[in-house]
């Protein structure tokens, strides 16, 4: 789709632009570059760089010593290389529920819930306990399943399955709502054709990981639908007729006849990782940012004691985008630099739920409008040169033109179907995305679906994503050489202009 009028548009001009003279110049980054780094990243004495661990102390001193070397200055907080993300884990204890229904204690047994609290130790006493659908508010569409009911003090039970409705709010966005609206607590309605035993077992074995700032309900949980029916029914009531007699769109919460008190315990540990930030001066006093970033983290100690190999090293996850960041910012740091400033951010907790992006999309430590696209870098050591490029995030008319220009100036083949997208949220480049910020992943790894797969299904996530394992860096250095090209381009303003950034920059 994208590839015939390119074609067309690259003109000789560009090709003999400055900027592209430039870009040849510089010796490429080999396999052997990536791989020195990803040795280092990579190997057991990084304990697999899980946030707040000596693999976090060690791994980020690597970069800060590595960008330092480049000439790089620092950008986080106070003039040092790092900027905090004040991180909380929360991890299930223990709970005793009772229900009581016309005044009478109902049948449960506490292996039938889930619970997870806010604080340490949370208790619910005597609360009313509502049906509230999919406890769905979308005013734009008119729906509003809470109209009409306080539920402030109440435990909210909700069905955890949307309906297969584009847009409709996640459970996490649903639970939110009703948290607002004041909910003790929100707990989930487990479907029949979900085993109830192995939800059970992996919510109480979860530990949930967000930034110290966002706001969680006080105590969410789930429980399975078998249950529910049985003390709605236990109260004269049909949790089946609840669901079916008011249509979807129109549906209004129901006050039960039953009443709940909650006894829960959370373990819950706050702790403070670190993004690594640094700035590469442009020549342009332009007031305007490129930002390149990759996530440092990976999973750390991953298997329990006893195991052979329990150290998740994460060399394609990703020490390769790590190592891509450095040797990226090592080119770019030689004469003549750029015009604009070159940002560069190694992100903490992706792992965990692209924690440390949404962190710097919150507090970016330049103006998020001054920062003209993002590109981000995350597994890119999958497939073999020569392999057609993928764009993913595409969507700004100005940025699209400048990526496919570079990706022709450096003869290869733009892959055209969207399969990439996919993908988009489950990276970092989302928050900042979210954030106003055009941001982009480029490269090979992720066109071709059958070797990403592959990897996915494989050492994905297990301690086999380490040294000895296959790492190909062909492709990625192919991959991270385009990647110098792309960011040449883009801090330059004669070439790019981030579209909303025009009036204001105006000619120059
Ligand atoms: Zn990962």
């Amino acid at each position: 789709m994208f590839a015939a009028p390119i074609r067309a548009l690259a003109p000789l001009a560009l090709l003999l632009s400055s900027t592209v003279a430039l870009a040849q110049a510089d010796p490429p980054v080999t396999p052997a570059e990536l791989m020195r780094h990803i040795e280092r990243l990579a190997s057991d004495e990084f304990e697999g760089r899980a946030p707040a661990t000596e693999g976090e102390r060690r791994t980020t001193a690597y970069i800060v010593e590595q960008l330092r070397s480049h000439g790089l200055e620092p950008a986080g907080a106070n003039d040092s290389w790092f900027q905090p993300v004040p991180l909380v884990e929360r991890a299930a204890g223990e709970h005793a529920v009772q229900w009581t229904a016309n005044g009478r204690p109902a049948e449960f047994s506490q292996d039938e819930i889930v619970l997870l609290g806010r604080d340490a130790s949370q208790r619910i006493a005597d609360a009313p306990v509502i049906f509230a659908g999919h406890g769905a508010r979308i005013p734009d569409r008119g729906i509003d399943q809470l109209a009409g009911t306080d539920v402030r003090g109440a435990v909210v039970l909700v069905l955890l399955e949307g309906p297969n409705i584009e847009g409709f709010p996640s459970l996490a966005e649903r639970r939110q709502a009703v948290s607002d609206a004041g909910a003790a607590a929100v707990i989930a309605i487990v479907g029949a054709e979900v085993p109830w035993e192995a939800v059970r077992t992996t919510m109480a074995g979860q530990r949930a990981t967000r930034l110290d700032s966002t706001p969680v309900p006080e105590v969410t949980g789930a429980m399975p639908l078998a249950a529910a029916q049985r003390l709605i029914a236990a109260g004269g009531g049909d949790l089946e007729r609840l669901m079916n007699e008011q249509p979807g769109s129109s549906f209004r919460a129901v006050t039960l006849p039953l009443r709940a008190t909650i006894d829960v315990t959370t373990r819950v540990e706050r702790y403070v990782s670190n993004n690594v930030v640094a700035r590469l001066r442009g020549s342009g006093n332009t007031n305007e940012n490129l930002l390149y970033l990759a996530h440092w983290d990976h999973l750390g100690v991953c298997r329990p004691e006893g195991e052979a190999d329990r150290i998740c090293n994460g060399a394609v996850d990703n020490a390769s985008g790590i190592a891509a960041l450095i040797e990226i910012a090592g080119r770019l740091a030689r004469q003549p630099r750029p015009a604009r400033d070159i940002l560069f951010l190694a992100t903490t907790a992706e792992e965990s739920g692209l924690l440390g992006a949404e962190y710097f999309a919150a507090h970016p430590v330049a103006p998020a409008p001054s920062i003209v696209a993002a590109i981000n870098m995350d597994t890119i050591a999958i497939a073999p040169a020569g392999a057609p490029v993928a764009v993913m995030g595409r969507g700004d008319p100005a940025l699209d033109r400048v990526i496919d220009e570079t990706i022709q100036a450096a003869g290869r083949q733009i892959d055209t179907d969207d399969e990439a997208n996919a993908l988009v949220q489950r990276q970092d480049g989302w928050e900042l995305t979210q954030a106003g910020i055009p941001t982009i992943m480029v490269g090979g790894s992720f066109s071709n679906m059958e070797l990403l797969g592959a990897f996915l299904n494989g050492a994905y996530h297990k301690p086999e994503d380490q040294l000895g394992g296959p790492i190909p860096l062909e492709g990625a250095a192919e991959d991270t050489n385009l990647m110098v090209a792309l960011g040449r381009r883009l801090a330059d303003p004669t070439v790019y202009r981030r579209p909303a950034a025009t009036t204001a920059a105006g000619q120059d």
